[in-house]
C-alpha cells in the first residue's frame, strides 16, 4: 500500500477530518495522480448525511478532480508521467456489457465502480474519493485534460459538466435549437454555457427574478420566472429541449408544458418515483427523459468541446482545509456556482 492524506468523514453528523489514507499499489493498467483540485458536488453532501461510522465503510468524498500523473503501471501506454488528467465520478466498469460496449460505462449493467463509496472490482475495497492528495485509477478513467483549460475551474466539468453535456449532445442540441435550463446551480450554469456554445437560443427558468443578471452574464438569452404563471404560460411549447437540474422533489408538469411539439424534458439526477399527468405528454407528443454522469467517449468529447469554446465552471477556490465550510455553504445554497478545493495544502 502507498499512503497519502485526505479529508475523511467521522462522527454523526459527519464532519471531515484530515487523515492518512491508503492507496493501492499500481496495477499494470493503473496510473497514480497527484490531485491538485477537486470540486465539491451535491452528492458529497448526501454521502456525508448518510454516512454511518458504525457501518465500517470509510468515506472520503470528491469525484470531480484534476491533477498530474506521477507514476504509470507497466501496461499503460496512453499516459505518461507529467500528463494533466481529470477524473470524474466513475473509475471502472465491466467493459463487456452492451452499455460499456456502447461507450456508456456510466450505465454499466454490472454497475460502474464509483470514485468514492464504491467497491473496487478486483480487491473488494471501498473506494476513497478526491478530497485527497493522491488517487490511483485505471488508466482509461483518467481523462487527458486539454491544455488551455484551467485545472481548477475545469474540475467541475468531470461531474456537473458531463452530466449536462450527455443529454444536450444526445438530444441533438445545436444551432437553431431552443433550450430551457431549469435551475441555475452547479449543473445549470454549465448547461447554459454549453447550450449557448452549441448555438442554441437558451433561456434560464428560475424561481427568482434576481438570477436574471447572472443568466445574461452566462450567455443566456432570457429568463423565465417559474413562480410567475403568466410568464410560464407565455413560454408554453417554447423549447425543443428543457434540461431540468432541480434536485429537490418537484412537479414536472409545469416544465413539460414548456416543451415544444416532439420536444424533450430531460431531468438530471435521481428524483425517485414521480407522478406525471400523461396528458402533459400526449398534448404535443412530448418526451420525458433522464440522464446522469457520462461515459468515457462523452467525457473526452465534452473536454475537447469545453477547451475549444473556453468553457469552465464559475468557481470559488478554497484551500482544502476549509472543506467543512465549503460544505456548509453549499448546503445553504451559498455558492456561485461551484466550490473547488485546492489540495496543495495536503503535503
Ligand atoms: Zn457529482
Ligand atoms: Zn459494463
Amino acid at each position: 500500500m502507498r499512503t497519502t492524506s485526505g479529508w475523511q468523514a467521522t462522527g454523526s453528523p459527519a464532519t471531515l477530518r484530515r487523515a492518512a489514507l491508503e492507496r493501492r499499489e499500481l496495477r499494470p493498467d493503473d496510473v497514480a495522480v497527484r490531485i491538485d483540485y477537486c470540486g465539491v458536488c451535491h452528492t458529497d453532501l448526501h454521502a456525508l448525511r448518510d454516512h454511518d461510522d458504525a457501518a465500517g465503510r470509510p468515506l472520503v468524498p470528491g469525484h470531480e478532480f484534476t491533477g498530474v500523473v506521477t507514476e504509470t503501471g507497466t501496461a499503460v501506454t496512453g499516459l505518461s508521467r507529467g500528463d494533466r488528467v481529470a477524473v470524474g465520478n466513475i473509475v471502472d466498469a465491466c467493459g463487456e456489457c452492451p452499455m460499456c460496449l456502447a461507450g456508456q460505462e456510466n450505465f454499466c449493467h454490472a454497475f460502474p465502480t464509483l470514485t468514492y463509496g464504491g467497491t473496487d472490482r478486483h480487491d473488494g475495497s471501498t473506494t476513497l474519493g478526491g478530497y485527497s492528495r493522491e488517487y490511483v485509477v485505471r488508466d482509461r478513467f483518467a481523462h487527458p485534460l486539454p491544455s488551455g483549460l484551467d485545472p481548477a475551474a475545469a474540475a467541475p466539468l468531470l461531474c456537473a459538466g458531463v452530466t449536462v453535456w450527455e443529454p444536450l449532445h444526445a438530444l441533438g442540441v445545436g444551432p437553431g435549437s431552443r433550450v430551457g435550463v431549469a435551475g441555475l446551480g452547479g449543473l445549470g450554469h454549465l448547461a447554459v454555457k454549453m447550450a449557448v456554445a452549441l448555438g442554441a437560443t437558451t433561456s434560464v427558468i428560475s424561481r427568482s427574478p434576481d438570477k436574471a443578471d447572472d443568466a445574461r452574464r452566462l450567455g443566456a438569452h432570457g429568463l423565465i420566472v417559474s413562480t410567475d404563471p403568466e410568464a410560464m404560460a407565455g413560454a408554453r411549447d417554447g423549447f425543443d429541449v428543457v434540461i431540468d437540474t432541480i434536485s429537490a422533489p418537484h412537479d414536472l408538469g409545469p416544465y413539460l408544458r414548456l416543451v415544444a411539439l416532439d420536444g424533450t424534458l430531460s431531468h438530471l439526477g435521481h428524483l425517485g418515483p414521480v407522478t406525471v399527468e400523461t396528458l402533459d405528454l400526449l398534448i404535443g407528443r412530448k418526451k420525458l427523459s433522464s440522464a446522469g454522469s457520462g461515459g468515457c467517449p462523452a467525457t473526452a468529447a465534452m473536454l475537447d468541446f469545453c477547451a475549444a469554446n473556453g468553457i469552465t465552471a464559475d468557481i470559488e477556490l478554497l484551500p482544502s482545509e476549509r472543506v467543512n465550510e465549503a460544505l456548509d455553504r453549499l448546503r445553504r445554497g451559498d455558492v456561485r456556482y461551484r466550490f473547488v478545493l485546492d489540495m496543495s495544502d495536503l503535503r
